[in-house]
């Protein structure tokens, strides 16, 4: 925590800024993760386990909860009025309805705030009895708006270019085929046509939604899927071209004929940058002070190296959001100030508990060369594991003689299984291993009555205090 570790903070502004948290008690936590990577079921069972705690909640990273000094939990009304209210309680109603159904996925920007009243810690106050109230604003947020961030670098050209590279791989070239074939014969130089315009970034965006059908995550740009309160605006109907087609059709970018498609193209890609990226970063992400990414290590395994390897990429765009070099283009435009940054391996009730160590491991591997930089930058980060909503239970196996660890749970059409997963690898193995193997950890059914939130292996065994500072 930031009080442990009071050499993180490098600058007089988050002196500043640390300074005001304490006296406010406030806290902004953001939680994103690219689709179906457990956003909604973690923010759910969060709030669940702070309106429910009691002696049982399993919160182990929030000292107050740890240490019995949380007196209630309430929700608030929200302060941000532009944002959809979280749908705790539509999650809660299918978790808890006879038959369990997982809640509706994230789909756009979405908040919940909750009072917290708790007993101060011996450290802060002179007095052990004295109560405090946090503010705890929780934001659910799609991780791929954050694919967005490096395309505020890059011009219309260099994003066309950018795309190229990601079309000549054969999967998603072939996924391509229909978005080609109406690109292809459509005239740059012609006066624009919005609605060919449109049509063209449909199939475009079609192919984006088969691209994530197909396992892959890099999927951008990150609106396309999930649009939020964009959904069929002119602002999304644009998509890149090829380098033959600017050939064929004696097109420099730099100076598309005016009021032509091309230039019609160049605009929306601004527009895009200009409206939606940008203010994205200004209005919200700069307000956030925790974040919790969540990453579904897990899936990808099950889907085969083109997936692992395209999850690896685009963690690798999404943490430029948490690189705040000087050279950062978002410390350049919007000075954010997240300075504890949690990477959690998600649904880690689908492994065997030996392995979530592994887990944890994998979850490293992957985010290693970028953790650095992030160190370096000041910002605080740790990785871990969880399970949001508990759908297995763990226990041993008898076979031949020998102790098994397995796992008991509700297979997607909800009958009874036990089973031993599998080893999670410690970092991913090369392409020639799946070729003779795969990955196959079950997708599970919700659990009938009981879940239980953040029953998280902790790196080295230490846990965070993620909230407080008390
Ligand atoms: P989002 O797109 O990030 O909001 O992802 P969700 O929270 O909707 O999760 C997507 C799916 O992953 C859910 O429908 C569940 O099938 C599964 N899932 C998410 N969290 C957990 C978890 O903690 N345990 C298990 N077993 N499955 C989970």
């Amino acid at each position: 925590s930031l009080l442990q570790h009071p050499n993180i903070l490098q600058t007089k502004q988050k002196l500043k800024l640390t300074a005001a948290r304490l006296v406010n008690n406030h806290v902004n936590l953001a939680v994103t993760g690219l689709s179906g990577s457990g956003k909604t079921a973690f923010i759910t069972s969060l709030v669940n386990q702070l309106i429910e705690a009691n002696e049982a909640a399993h919160l182990p990273f929030f000292s107050v909860v740890r240490e019995s000094r949380l007196i209630g939990v309430k929700r608030d009304i929200q302060p941000n009025l532009s944002f959809s209210r979280f749908a705790y309680e539509e999650a809660m109603a299918k978790l808890t309805q006879t038959s369990p159904e997982w809640p509706a996925s994230t789909k756009g920007i979405s908040q919940v705030r909750l009072k917290i009243k708790y007993k101060k810690s011996k450290g802060l106050s002179k007095y052990l009895t004295e109560d405090a109230t946090l503010t705890l604003d929780i934001t659910d947020y799609p991780g791929e708006w954050l694919l967005d961030l490096p395309l505020l670098d890059m011009d219309y050209a260099q994003w066309s270019k950018h795309c190229q590279g990601e079309l000549s791989d054969p999967i998603r070239h072939d996924l391509a085929t229909p978005f080609f074939n109406a690109v292809a014969n459509l005239d740059l130089n012609a006066r624009g046509d919005e609605l060919a315009l449109q049509k063209a970034s449909e199939l475009y965006t079609q192919y984006l939604i088969d691209c994530q059908s197909n396992g892959y995550q890099l999927l951008q740009p990150g609106r396309f899927i999930l649009p939020g309160e964009l959904s069929g605006a002119p602002v999304l109907h644009f998509f890149p071209i090829t380098d033959l087609q600017l050939e064929q059709q004696g097109i420099d970018l730099n100076k598309p004929l005016k009021d032509s498609n091309a230039e019609l193209l160049c605009r929306r890609f601004k527009h895009y940058k200009t409206e939606v990226v940008q203010p994205f970063y200004k209005d919200h992400f700069k307000g956030f002070d925790r974040q919790v990414v969540l990453v579904d290590c897990l899936s990808a395994l099950n889907r085969g190296f083109h997936s692992y390897q395209d999850l690896q990429k685009a963690l690798d765009w999404l943490m430029g959001s948490f690189q705040y070099g000087s050279s950062n283009i978002l410390n350049r435009l919007f000075q954010p100030k997240i300075d504890k940054l949690v990477f959690a391996a998600s649904k880690a009730d689908h492994i065997t508990p030996e392995q979530q160590t592994n887990l944890v491991k994998l979850l490293e591997s992957m985010l290693h060369s970028v953790r650095k930089q992030i160190q370096f930058d000041g910002v605080s980060t740790e990785s871990t594991a969880v399970s949001a909503i508990r759908a297995s239970k763990s226990g041993l196996c008898q076979q031949n003689g020998e102790s098994i660890p397995v796992l008991q749970g509700r297979n997607e059409q909800g009958a009874a299984i036990t089973l031993f997963p599998g080893e999670v690898p410690q970092s991913c193995p090369g392409p020639e291993f799946w070729k003779q193997q795969k990955f196959e950890f079950p997708k599970l059914s919700p659990p009938p009555d009981e879940y239980t939130t953040c029953s998280a292996s902790y790196q080295n065994g230490s846990s965070t205090r993620f909230f407080t500072r008390g």
